[in-house]
């Protein structure tokens, strides 16, 4: 096991998904860390799932060497001026109606995650020692002196740094909120020390996801002028929740996800398994109304993953002294707009930065480098978190938040203005994601460490 008194600064991961790969990829640019990634499962595997990343995650996978191989993966034909990315339809009738067309700066492009992580993999050197059946069940931090690690098979380890990218469920999380509750409670803050704790676990958001891959060939044979043959992408929108398609893997096969969305129940308990292996029906009830390109979707989907969407509530800093949370286990929110593990990798690329630069130490790094990386990364991922929730709203036909409008009642010229707003809305909400850069928040980072003393 790794042991924290050499020079070098130790940097523990603990978690070896997307945020915690790239996180570890982003530091093994600096040689004068020591990198170890602790990971619970058996071996690293991902979802049998497809995954989008916009451009401005994109520019990080740039600048970690990755673009030219994950190009060599992906079915998006890379653009960099303006780019139909999702076609709209109001699908939960009989005849859909294209309404919108969802024009980006620059692709979103397009993997199996699988394809992805296996990139990562290939890039990343021996140096950062990847540790499998390792699941972290709780650390000791003190004023001073390494951070030990314990893990679930009786085995410790030491560190100068934890990073917890360990998802969701994060023990990392736990770690991190207990202590920032014994401060407040040791200060008298009873109250805030309970407040804190209610962000330990997270909370179903209404939403059920299930995700599938379905072979092109098998659509094409069902439905051999279906649009997703020939289109990036589709959104079919309904009130009770909406369907994702798009094509993977070199075009052989078509990432779908039907959503089925209850907002009236967000922030409940969810009473069932989060993630089983469940029958087409599960779904497909709640789209049997819909138009016809939905149906044959539907009819090529064999044993769909049933995901219950949870999301960790918004938290007020990702840091407590040396430990740092990234990824899902600081900000899991919901997919609506495809950009969870984006955030993961804007959430490496600044902590990488931070810890790599050149004041950074053992003994300054929780106020200075962990303090930047948090002033920086907490208020950005947040506001991702209220865009993507809102776009839940809005990707099933709800304009304002608990205003739902009866769309099929209404005259043809008024549905369509109400879908061209709606429309509108989505672009000016998700924007951020290809007109905005990770330079900017990168000098942010460099300047606020710097202009430290
Ligand atoms: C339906 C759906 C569609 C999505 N689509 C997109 C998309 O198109 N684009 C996008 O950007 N995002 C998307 N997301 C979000 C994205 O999948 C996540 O945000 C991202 O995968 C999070 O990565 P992570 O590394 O933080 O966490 P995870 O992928 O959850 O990885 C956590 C790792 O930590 C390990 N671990 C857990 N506990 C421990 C422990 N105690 N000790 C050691 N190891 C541990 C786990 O085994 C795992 O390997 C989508 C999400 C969903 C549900």
């Amino acid at each position: 096991m790794a042991s924290a008194n050499t020079n070098k600064l130790q940097v523990a991961i603990c978690g070896a998904g997307i945020g915690g790969l790239t996180f570890a990829l982003a530091l093994s640019r600096f040689p004068d860390i020591d990198i170890n990634i602790y990971e619970g499962a058996r071996a690293l595997t991902e979802v049998g799932a497809g995954i989008g990343i916009f451009p401005r995650p994109w520019k990080i996978i740039k600048m970690l060497g990755l673009e030219a191989d994950l190009l060599k993966v992906t079915e998006t034909k890379v653009v960099n001026g303006p780019v139909s990315v999702f076609q709209y339809r109001k699908s939960d009738q009989h005849e859909g109606i294209e309404f919108y067309t969802l024009v980006t700066e620059g692709s979103l492009i397009l993997f199996h995650r699988a394809d992805y992580q296996q990139t990562l993999l290939n890039h990343l050197p021996k140096r950062c020692q990847t540790h499998c059946s390792k699941r972290l069940r709780s650390y000791v931090q003190r004023q001073s002196g390494p951070i030990e690690l314990l893990f679930e098979d009786g085995t410790t380890a030491l560190c100068d740094v934890l990073v917890g990218a360990d998802g969701l469920k994060s023990v990392v999380r736990a770690g991190v909120l207990g202590e920032k509750a014994q401060r407040s409670r040791s200060e008298g803050r009873w109250q805030e020390a309970a407040d804190i704790l209610k962000h330990v676990e997270p909370v179903w958001s209404g939403t059920n996801a299930y995700r599938a891959l379905i072979p092109v060939q098998k659509l094409r044979t069902i439905a051999p002028n279906h649009r997703i043959l020939n289109t990036p992408g589709v959104q079919y929108l309904g009130k009770q929740g909406y369907i994702i398609a798009y094509r993977i893997s070199g075009g052989q096969l078509i990432n779908f996800v039907a959503f089925v969305i209850q907002h009236k129940l967000e922030n409940t308990k969810f009473n069932g398994p989060w993630m089983s292996t469940v029958e087409p029906s599960a779904f497909s009830t709640s789209f049997a109304h819909w138009e016809p390109d939905v149906q044959a979707l539907i009819a090529c989907v064999e044993k769909p993953m049933q995901w219950a969407i949870h999301t960790v509530r918004p938290m007020q800093s990702f840091v407590s002294g040396r430990v740092a949370l990234l990824g899902d286990a600081a900000h899991s929110m919901t997919p609506h707009q495809g950009s969870g593990a984006g955030q993961a990798l804007e959430d490496a690329c600044i902590l990488a930065t931070v810890l790599g630069h050149p004041s950074t130490n053992r003994s300054n790094v929780a106020h200075r480098a962990l303090r930047v990386y948090d002033n920086i990364r907490c208020p950005f991922a947040y506001k991702v978190m209220q865009v993507s929730r809102a776009n839940g709203r809005h990707l099933t036909l709800e304009l304002d938040e608990g205003v739902p409008v009866d769309l099929d009642s209404l005259p043809p010229k008024q549905q369509w203005d109400y879908l061209q707003r709606l429309g509108n809305t989505v672009v000016k909400n998700w924007e951020w994601a290809w007109t905005t850069s990770i330079d900017t928040s990168l000098k942010e980072a460099l300047h606020m460490l710097e202009s430290q003393v």
